[in-house]
């Protein structure tokens, strides 16, 4: 006899980790938009020292880490919950807003995370295709929104497209969506954007009583294995947050890291600045060998290779290359060390001009 399980979980896919080489082959891993560069020194020595605590429970509020952001992002550490990764987050987010069957909206394709997190909260993703460019199409997402609509994802920059939405488009975005609606901006990438007109969550948190903030320390920080994030909320939404969270998610090891890293924010900066020229140069590469690869705000690129996709990553990969291909759709492909950059533009050129469909 078969144990009983939840019959909706069958239709729900696993969440799938970017691909990782094998050992000892000769290749480069740029599936996961992770930070190449290993952590600071100035945050390792610091986590040296907190080892000696880890027979402890962590302290769940984390006042220095919340008081440190607080004053940062002119909040109160009443507005911000913190989670193990800012995807916690967004289940929380999910979690405290939607009952069984409410409506959970955002662009597709973003995030893999939005789908799965919104069916295991028994509710309804509801998906609005992005528009030509790989970019939001917010008009339309204010259209989708019906009375069962509990919750908004924007991602921005967007996840794998690498699109931003500026700033006139979500405050006519926010016009049209009803104030009952919690409008959560998803910045996961934040730090790698210059864009002059982009819309900036903080802003958004600071001008409108619905919007909340997805920050993360996992890609620009670096410590994507010690899963921290964190949302910025209105201050009831924060504390529903701290309730759908599991007890104690967030460890000793992560606060303390996260508070290292915003201590050494400007040794941090300079590898963000390197990977921002990175991408720009990877970019005007590709352009100048005429492919039509659209601008990113991120620490990675898209290429809409469409049908060719898997044949595409199958030569990205023969040439190490291990990015992430969503078939028929693109490759998201991270921008990687100086070694792993060096070799982007050559093997994404050659790949292309094998493949049937040019992008
Ligand atoms: C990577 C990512 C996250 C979260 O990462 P965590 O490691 O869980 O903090 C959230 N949103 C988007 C769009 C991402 O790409």
């Amino acid at each position: 006899m078969s144990i009983v399980q939840r019959s909706s979980l069958s239709a729900i896919p696993a969440y799938k980790q970017g691909a990782t080489p094998g050992a000892g082959e000769q290749a480069f891993k740029l599936s996961s938009n992770e930070n190449p560069y290993r952590p600071l020194a100035s945050v390792t020595a610091g986590l040296a020292l907190e080892l000696g605590t880890i027979n402890q429970y962590p302290n769940a509020a984390a006042p220095e880490l919340l008081g440190i952001l607080a004053h940062r992002l002119g909040v109160e550490p009443s507005n911000i919950a913190l989670g193990s990764g800012s995807v916690e987050v967004a289940g929380q987010l999910i979690h405290a807003t939607t009952n069984p069957g409410d409506e959970v909206l955002f662009a597709w394709r973003s995030f893999e995370a939005y789908p799965i997190l919104t069916h295991v909260a028994g509710a309804t993703p509801v998906m609005v295709p992005l528009d030509r460019n790989g970019a939001h199409d917010l008009v339309a997402m204010a259209e989708a929104i019906t009375e069962r609509t509990s919750l908004v994802f924007i991602c921005n920059p967007n996840n794998p497209t690498g699109t931003v939405v500026n700033t006139a488009a979500v405050d006519a975005f926010m016009a049209k969506v009803p104030s009952r609606v919690l409008v959560v901006i998803d910045e996961a990438y934040v730090h790698f954007n210059i864009s002059g007109d982009s819309a900036i969550g903080m802003d958004f948190f600071h001008r409108y009583p619905n919007v909340a903030v997805l920050h993360t320390f996992s890609k620009a920080y670096g410590l994507a294995g010690l899963r921290i994030g964190y949302a910025v909320a209105p201050s009831e939404v924060a504390a529903n947050l701290r309730k759908t969270a599991i007890p104690f998610g967030v460890t000793s090891l992560a606060q303390r890291a996260a508070v290292l890293s915003l201590e050494h924010e400007g040794e941090l900066q300079e590898r963000i600045d390197e990977l921002i020229t990175a991408r720009e140069a990877l970019l005007g590469q590709l352009r100048a060998a005429g492919i039509n690869v659209t601008d990113s705000q991120a620490n990675f690129i898209w290429l809409s290779t469409g049908e060719a996709t898997m044949e595409v990553d199958a030569a990205l990969r023969a040439a190490g290359i291990w990015a992430r291909a969503f078939a028929g759709d693109g490759i998201r492909i991270s921008i990687g060390s100086p070694e792993a950059n060096a070799t982007i533009a050559g093997a994404v050129i050659s790949a292309l001009q094998d493949a049937p469909a040019h992008v």
